[in-house]
């Protein structure tokens, strides 16, 4: 493979290396959705490619048989539930080096040049490939990977992840984990998607007792969760556009209380029902808790991104699964989560 191909980033390329890059993206193109068109609906689309990859990728058709032994248990903590996954399939993400040297000195697997043999994807507007995740936790477990080797932000894919909810209509939900807590490719743009309704927090966040409403931003419901256990913010809107800028208001009064010029650690869950856009917004204080880093039986590999911020808490480890106990998530959602104050701050800022 040239080395033009994987250096997509550049502005300069060749009519040859354009070439060799359609081609490329046509090999691993199984179906074309494009969002303006709005006819038939991603979801269907990623379903049927589920069903081919499973026949004709072994090592997904391996990473689904393994999740039938997954197995899970309610912890109650205070004020609320978590569910611990119990799942060895997730040890390569949950034990990532994700330091910026490790980082750089690995070879990319979301860039298209670097998929397995016989993966395939859907090319969502010439942008983004619909991907199976070898590495399940759901039943249907999706990557969302941009075609480009672009970094991993927020601010430059909100409008697009509000999208691609809409194109998955009610049946998944997108998510979005940012490069500092919880996303394993940091340097490459990806979101994932999971069945709509399978992660608590998207329950929770329907509960009328829990909801308290803080403000309505041109349009824009905005609530938080009483009784959770760490801070969230939920956005409800029915309009893409204004969401999207009160989203990226979000981001910039982040970095203002936060006080960094990088973006703010977050975790997003995006979905679209019956019209209306629900965004949860877990902002966070640091990626991994310190027990994470203690040597020997101390250590408890729990690597909190946005499936576990919102209440499904995966596992890698059977000691793990087996001792953890409800004040030890309640400790560690209260660490990794940031203050109230920052989060009453921002709300006060949207714009
Ligand atoms: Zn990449």
């Amino acid at each position: 493979m040239s080395t033009s191909v994987s250096c997509r980033g550049d502005a300069a390329h060749s009519s040859t290396d354009e070439h060799t890059w359609s081609h490329l993206i046509q090999s691993k193109t199984f179906a074309r959705y494009d969002s303006s068109s709005r006819t038939g609906s991603l979801a269907s689309l990623a379903l049927e490619l589920l069903d081919e990859q499973k026949a004709s990728w072994p090592q997904l058709a391996a990473g689904y048989a393994s999740l039938t032994s997954v197995r899970t248990r309610e912890l109650r903590c205070d004020g609320y539930s978590v569910w611990l996954q119990f799942n060895p399939g997730r040890i390569v993400s949950t034990g990532a080096k994700v330091d910026e040297q490790s980082i750089r000195e690995r070879r990319c697997f979301l860039c298209v040049e670097h998929l397995p043999r016989q993966q395939k994807g859907i090319l969502y507007n010439d942008e983004f490939l619909v991907l199976c995740n070898p590495a399940p936790i759901f039943t249907d477990h999706f990557t969302v990977s941009h075609v480009r080797h672009l970094p991993q932000s927020f601010e430059a894919s909100a409008g697009t992840m509000l999208e691609i909810a809409r194109a998955f209509r009610s049946r998944f939900t997108l998510f979005y984990n940012g490069p500092k807590c919880g996303a394993s490719a940091p340097d490459h743009m990806h979101f994932q998607a999971c069945p709509r309704g399978i992660i608590p927090v998207e329950r929770t966040a329907q509960e009328e007792a829990r909801r308290q409403h803080r403000r309505n931003v041109r349009g824009v419901d905005v609530f938080t969760l009483a009784r959770f256990g760490r801070q969230v913010i939920v956005f409800e809107s029915a309009q893409r556009a204004v969401l999207e800028q009160v989203l990226l208001s979000l981001v910039s009064a982040l970095r203002s209380i936060i006080g960094t010029s990088e973006e703010p650690m977050l975790n997003i869950l995006c979905g679209f029902n019956e019209g209306d856009w629900r965004v949860i917004v877990f902002p966070r204080s640091k990626h991994r808790p310190d027990v994470y880093f203690k040597d020997g039986a101390d250590r408890v590999l729990i690597s909190p991104a946005a499936v576990d911020i919102g209440g499904l808490v995966v596992t890698p480890l059977e000691k793990d699964f087996n001792n953890v106990n409800a004040s030890l998530v309640e400790s560690i959602f209260k660490e990794v989560s940031v203050a109230p104050a920052v989060v009453d701050g921002a709300i006060e800022s949207l714009s």
